[in-house]
């Protein structure tokens, strides 16, 4: 017999890292809650799924387009840091060690996963660059198999801009490290010792 549980254990087993026995242990610690608490993390996540847009300018997730970020007066308007996704901004953000701009790739190339270059927000990137405020770009990808065939394809890309300055970040980061998971401490000295491509 199907446990009554079975429906909600599917639903949690399909959040990353979470197995059968976490999402059976996670189920039961749903259960053991009041109905009040229960509504108001299932509206939360209603909620904020369907608040959140993505920036006109620079694809990160907001509330309200521009994004806090691209409002921000006191940040470094000619330095843009490339990232893959907009988790990677957060754990950027937390190194206190880059204070200017963001534009988010939404993803990697893969052609195993059929994902091309033009599914990711690349022409975006190159119409930012084209208006002439930057002067400096640091790839801030993964250095994972997708991350490289990333970097390398928007470099080709960047060749054009000649008065732009290209960097990655130095790893530090280990090899097939994903950005977002790397402590701040090898963040930030990863960003200070960025070097040139
Ligand atoms: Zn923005």
């Amino acid at each position: 017999m199907e446990s009554p549980l079975a429906p909600l254990i599917k639903q949690l087993q399909r959040l990353p890292g979470i197995g059968p026995r976490s999402a059976e242990r996670l189920a039961f610690v749903l259960l053991s809650w009041s109905r009040t608490d229960v509504q108001t993390f299932a509206r939360t996540l209603v909620d904020t799924h369907q608040s959140i847009i993505y920036c006109e300018t620079c694809f990160n997730i907001c509330l309200t387009s521009p994004c806090t970020i691209c409002c921000d007066p006191t940040r470094n308007p000619h330095s843009l840091c490339v990232v893959a996704y907009p988790q990677d901004i957060v754990a950027l953000s937390k190194t206190n060690a880059y204070n200017g701009l963001f534009h988010v790739l939404g993803g990697l190339i893969s052609p195993l996963d059929g994902v091309q270059p033009d599914m990711l927000r690349i022409q975006e990137l190159l119409k930012r660059l084209d208006l002439g405020q930057f002067s400096e770009v640091i790839l801030a990808i993964s250095p994972t198999l997708e991350g490289d065939a990333t970097a390398l394809y928007l470099t080709d890309c960047l060749a054009r801009f000649s008065n732009l300055s290209v960097t990655t970040l130095a790893f530090g980061l280990p090899v097939g490290a994903q950005l977002d998971y790397a402590d701040p401490l090898t963040l930030q000295r990863s960003l200070e010792q960025r070097r040139q491509i």
